[in-house]
């Protein structure tokens, strides 16, 4: 690994001696990824910018969770600070945070915080339960990314921005790990107008 970090940087050099010399006087990303820390789904790569366009989250599960100091940490960070205007919550099918979210519950730490995910499945049981198991684990990560979208767009900091005309964009993706494609799923707000358009006042 080393032999190959040494390649990269002189590789980088060469083909643009003044690379580094400009990444270590600031960064401006133009977006913060909010993602799964499963090693199939790294951002660089599958939307193809190059280093410095990205701040990135990862977790288990691709969780926004509104009582971890960590997501509220980089959240903030992100919009009040970079000034970054995108936030893409983005999920997997073959997620193995969701598959355990559905079928094992405990009291290990990975078991408490998937039950961030649990909460969700008994929110959308009806729905759920009509499904087959392949269908069921998707269709969990589809809606894992809606609960997160969620959870950014009802934060504070992104309210703030927003009401004071800031750009932030807030957008749920699926990767699916069978083609390397990210999928839309209709998620994508604005503003707190648009937010609201779609599921009203008392959604929290
Ligand atoms: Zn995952």
């Amino acid at each position: 690994m080393l032999a190959a970090n040494k390649q990269w940087a002189n590789d980088i050099k060469e083909a643009d001696p003044q690379y580094f010399i400009r990444a270590a006087q600031e960064q401006k990303p133009e977006l913060l990824w909010v993602g799964c820390a499963d090693s199939r789904v790294g951002p660089d790569q599958l939307i193809g910018l190059p280093m410095g366009s990205i701040f990135v989250h990862r977790n288990i599960g691709n969780i926004f969770a509104t009582n971890d100091l960590n997501s509220l940490a980089v959240l903030e960070y992100a919009i009040d600070e970079l000034q970054v205007p995108n936030v893409m919550v983005c999920g997997h099918y073959g997620c193995g945070g969701v598959h355990a979210a559905l079928t094992h519950s405990g009291i290990q730490p990975v078991d408490l915080w998937l039950d961030q995910i649990r909460f969700i499945y008994q929110r959308h049981e009806p729905e759920l339960a009509r499904l087959n198991e392949q269908q069921r684990w998707d269709r969990l990560a589809e809606l894992n990314v809606e609960a997160q979208v969620h959870n950014i767009c009802r934060n504070t900091v992104v309210r703030e921005a927003w009401k004071r005309g800031q750009e932030v964009n807030v957008i749920g993706l699926i990767y699916d790990i069978h083609d390397g494609r990210l999928k839309q799923l209709g998620l994508e707000f604005r503003s707190q107008a648009e937010w609201q358009a779609r599921y009203g006042e008392g959604r929290q």
